[in-house]
């Protein structure tokens, strides 16, 4: 993980939040190819979700929401965390996370000193709206983005004619007030989820909860993360939230070891029920289709972590590869493998050298595959190390202008994975880019 973390800022995929001043905890910054990465991982989960598939739509739901939407989703009540302290060196704990016997000792695992009794600490951050700061303005910063969507599901019917069943999809900010937070972006406070919530007839939902874990499953595969690194993990009893019939994580191997990353959830009627309950709304559907049947629909959730997704893909991609045998630093390179749908960089056009009109006819290239991929360009430097500096960007593919492309147009191609060259004409570049991307599949 240091290696990741290190690179990470090296390179400008992420950097500690305000760390002028020491660094806030539980909150990163992202950087400028780390924006680039994360609203690309974003777009495509988005795609997969809403324009691959007819029966799903999109929202944005506002951070802010009532707060009697969280007395009815059960978080006021039970979204909390056991937490204990050391009364000698004041570290915190999450009590689920400490030996049973140091809980039943009350001895801190760490130096040995008294622990206190176990308290229930509730996970929301808590504001207030307006100028006043009593208890009629506190609202919120929501912990998870579903309850957004289950609030607004009949309004996406009614304004978009939806049958069941359909799906809403959501990316957005999430808060909580975590107890722990380390292991870099793995667990932070502030952070952003992509949540899909399928609406379907009751009796049906087992179905689709099978369904959707297959789906799921496939398209990590697409996005050619290493399958033997993934593994579902059922909820056993105690495990099971509130909510849930059924649940199984997604499970990364990560350098700390196994985690989730996503998980494929039954949530029931649960949480339609008790909004229709606070709200006194009706949250009933007509099936139109079924003789006017009315019933509440139970809901299958994919919620997945974006950031969390984003250091799965650091993790994932990240290899050193022995390339040469000089008894050097330059024996080895690091490289991000990313699937080129996701890499912050696409293409970078390299000029040979600067002079002799390379530059011109590089930079005039780039702005050629400007409008289809996020081209780079870089002049600086022994074209040895640009290409290690694409290595360690991810950037798949390299484009080199020397003095060949001047007479004949032509350029050479590098493959980031393979490390190979093959020369093709410039006005070709474009097409065999949109292939390669097309038929990429990791080695
Ligand atoms: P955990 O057990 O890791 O706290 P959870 O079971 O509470 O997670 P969910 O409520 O199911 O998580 O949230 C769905 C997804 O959101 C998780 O799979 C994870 O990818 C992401 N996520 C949840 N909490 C955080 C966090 N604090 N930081 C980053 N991502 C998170």
């Amino acid at each position: 993980m240091e290696k990741i973390t290190s690179l990470a800022k090296r390179r400008g995929f992420v950097f500690q939040s305000s760390e002028v001043y020491g660094g806030q905890n539980g909150a990163w910054d992202y950087g400028p190819l780390g924006v680039e990465l994360k609203n690309r991982i974003a777009a495509a989960w988005w795609k997969e979700m809403t324009r691959l598939n007819d029966d799903i739509v999109g929202l944005d739901a506002a951070i802010l929401m009532h707060p009697r939407t969280w007395e009815a989703s059960g978080h006021v009540e039970n979204f909390t965390d056991p937490l204990v302290d050391c009364k000698k060196c004041k570290s915190r704990f999450r009590a689920d996370q400490v030996p049973e016997e140091n809980i039943a000792a009350k001895k801190c695992p760490e130096c040995g000193g008294e622990l206190t009794d176990t308290r229930k600490f509730n996970l929301m951050f808590k504001t207030h709206i307006g100028p006043a700061e009593d208890s009629a303005s506190v609202i919120y910063l929501r912990p998870e983005t579903a309850q957004g969507i289950y609030v607004n599901y009949k309004n996406v019917i009614q304004s978009n004619r939806m049958k069941i069943p359909f799906g809403i999809a959501q990316i957005g900010k999430a808060f909580r007030n975590e107890i722990v937070t380390k292991n870099f972006i793995f667990r932070t406070c502030e952070f952003e989820q992509m949540e899909m919530q399928f609406f379907v007839k009751p009796g049906s939902d087992e179905g689709w909860f099978d369904e959707w874990r297959k789906r799921r499953w496939a398209y990590y595969e697409k996005l050619g993360v290493r399958m033997d690194s993934l593994r579902w993990h059922r909820h056993g009893e105690g495990e099971l939230a509130h909510y849930a019939k059924d649940a199984y994580d997604i499970e990364y191997l990560f350098p700390m070891g196994w985690r989730e990353l996503e998980g494929v959830h039954n949530r029931t009627d649960f949480d339609l029920n008790r909004h229709a309950q606070y709200s006194g709304k009706d949250m009933q559907y007509i099936d139109q289709d079924g003789g006017n049947e009315r019933y509440i629909p139970y809901i299958i959730e994919t919620s997945a972590g974006l950031t969390r997704t984003l250091l799965m893909i650091l993790c994932d991609a990240y290899d050193e590869e022995k390339v040469a045998d000089k008894g050097n630093d330059d024996d080895w390179r690091t490289v991000l493998r990313f699937h080129p749908v996701i890499a912050p960089i696409t293409v970078a056009v390299l000029p040979l050298m600067k002079k002799d009109g390379l530059a011109e006819t590089a930079l005039e290239i780039r702005r050629d595959l400007q409008d289809d991929f996020a081209a780079d360009y870089d002049q600086g430097g022994a074209i040895g190390r640009r290409y290690r500096r694409q290595d360690e960007a991810g950037t798949p593919f390299c484009v080199t202008v020397d003095y060949q492309t001047k007479e004949d147009g032509t350029v050479t191609l590098r493959f980031r994975d393979s490390m190979e060259q093959v020369r093709i004409h410039r006005d070709e570049l474009a097409a065999r880019l949109h292939g390669e991307i097309r038929s990429y599949k990791r080695a």
